[in-house]
């Protein structure tokens, strides 16, 4: 029988840094590192589902320009040059359809590359192919991908979570051993939590949004995802950065994030404050996910900091503020899927008018779970209601900023579980948005307030024997120091 986790040894058990040093010291070449993980995919995929596009020959035409450039002595283009990367199909690419797992974008093909994809290519970096994810980034499970659901490596009935679901699931299969996700209210974080990899989402403005399909404008961001926070540290330092083409994308350095994660890995976090929020300790809450998050406290105390409880009483309303303003900005963002300009046109026979055609196409082209979120967004937005609901969302928006700034006046980085349970049955919550939308409850806060945040695998749980995740929180553009505790924390548990 297949093992469907990453396996203990052989190339692909190697982390990224690792993999691209033995390409620059010429022990292995880029095209058999490349072709090992391609292999695992052929050999894992039509189960796990991780994947809607496999790249198999542009990525192995990257991996033999870097070759070319080892063997001609030429300086590595970045730390993880020559390494295969999973990329969440919500960026555009020219060489692969891009979907956002939507039948809306079927066979969608880009004339433009985001950002992040030209930054990834000039690092050097192949990319192995597009991810599954819920459909344009909504979603907890991976289900409501319109294509296939993804499972999760540790269990095959349970879901890897969302919406990040195809690029968690490939880490913790060792399908690829880099990834990358968006984040909205969790993407990264959450499925990184359910399937024991690590996720970081950086601060807000911190990564290019050029090219990745919009969500919502105001909470999306883009994160690098690994099976070490070393290699982590290492992509996010490759595909951070200012970027003319997105507005709010901010010209400031990128945090040293790669230095802090070496300083981290010292495992010494003596004179470091983190904060405990009361607000996370709520009913509902997995017994053995608690247990892991008390021991986490307990071994971060032991490696030398201070833990010190934060009051963050807002944190009770993320919920219904994230849930407002995420639905109107995806009203907004989503018109421009109207059959006319992308991807699927329903019922275009020369008979029907512009509007019936697009009203057809949205009908067949958006899941359900978009629908919903498209029809709750227009609602809140609409005449009479508006001051109601979205002005008032954005009110709480500010009050979880004033929160997270009271916390930090007294801590350097804030620590806790990222999602309430650990993986759920496919099909469990499915039926029941409101059950999904609370499992979300401990990554919103961050987004609302642009904050940088991480998963980092803090162990099993005894109930149910499948990974949990310590969530790591710091100050707008101080994503050096979740990092630094990150590294610290991993090598804690060694
Ligand atoms: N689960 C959240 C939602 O469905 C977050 C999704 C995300 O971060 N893209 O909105």
């Amino acid at each position: 029988m297949t093992d469907y986790v990453i396996p203990s040894d052989g190339l692909i058990s190697l982390p990224a840094h690792e993999l691209s040093r033995k390409i620059q010291a010429g022990e292995v070449t880029s095209r058999e590192v490349t072709q090992a993980f391609l292999d695992r995919i052929a050999e894992t995929d039509s189960e796990l589902g991780a994947f809607l596009h496999v790249s198999a020959e542009a990525a192995l035409a990257a991996a033999d320009a870097v070759d070319a450039q080892v063997a001609a002595g030429e300086a590595p283009a970045s730390a993880l040059a020559g390494v295969p990367l999973a990329l969440k199909d919500l960026l555009v690419t020219t060489d692969a359809p891009t979907t956002a797992a939507s039948k809306i974008l079927e066979g969608y093909m880009s004339p433009y590359d985001a950002t992040v994809v030209t930054k990834l290519r000039e690092a050097g970096i192949p990319i192995i192919g597009k991810t599954n994810l819920d459909e344009f980034a909504m979603g907890s499970s991976g289900e409501n991908s319109a294509y296939y659901p993804t499972k999760n490596p540790h269990d095959l009935t349970r879901v890897p979570g969302g919406s990040g679901s195809g690029t968690a699931a490939a880490l913790a299969a060792g399908q690829a051993p880099l990834g990358i996700g968006t984040d909205t209210g969790g993407s990264i974080r959450q499925p990184a939590s359910l399937t024991g990899t690590v996720g970081a989402k950086p601060t807000y403005g911190g990564v290019s949004r050029y090219g990745v399909i919009a969500n919502a404008s105001s909470l999306d961001q883009v994160g690098p995802c690994a099976n070490t926070v070393l290699d982590t540290a290492l992509l996010h330092e490759i595909i951070a950065g200012h970027d003319e083409f997105d507005a709010t994308s901010v010209d400031r350095p990128v945090p040293a994030v790669v230095a802090a994660a070496r300083e981290g890995a010292s495992g010494d976090l003596s004179g470091v404050k983190i904060g405990r929020v009361k607000q996370f300790s709520r009913p509902g809450t997995q017994d053995g996910v608690n247990e892991v998050i008390e021991a986490a406290f307990a071994q971060l105390a032991r490696q030398g900091a201070e833990i010190i409880e934060v009051d963050c009483p807002n944190f009770d309303n993320v919920m219904g503020a994230y849930y407002l303003i995420q639905t109107s900005e995806v009203s907004s963002n989503l018109a421009r899927f109207d059959g006319m300009r992308y991807g699927l046109r329903a019922g275009d026979d020369g008979t029907r008018s512009a509007e019936e055609v697009m009203a057809l196409t949205r009908g067949e082209g958006f899941g359900d779970e978009v629908k919903r979120r498209i029809i709750l967004g227009t609602y809140a937005l609409s005449v009479g209601y508006y001051d109601a609901y979205y002005l008032q969302a954005q009110r709480v928006r500010n009050l979880v900023a004033q929160d997270f700034r009271a916390a930090f006046d007294q801590v350097d980085v804030i620590a806790g579980p990222a999602v309430p349970t650990t993986a759920f049955p496919l099909g469990d919550k499915i039926d029941d948005p409101l059950a999904m939308y609370n499992f979300d409850l401990f990554t919103l806060p961050l987004n609302l307030a642009g904050l940088p945040g991480m998963s980092v695998p803090a162990g099993t749980a005894s109930d149910t024997n499948l990974p949990v995740g310590l969530q790591l929180i710091a100050p707008a553009f101080e994503d050096d120091r979740m990092y630094r505790v990150g590294a610290a924390f991993e090598a804690g548990r060694r």
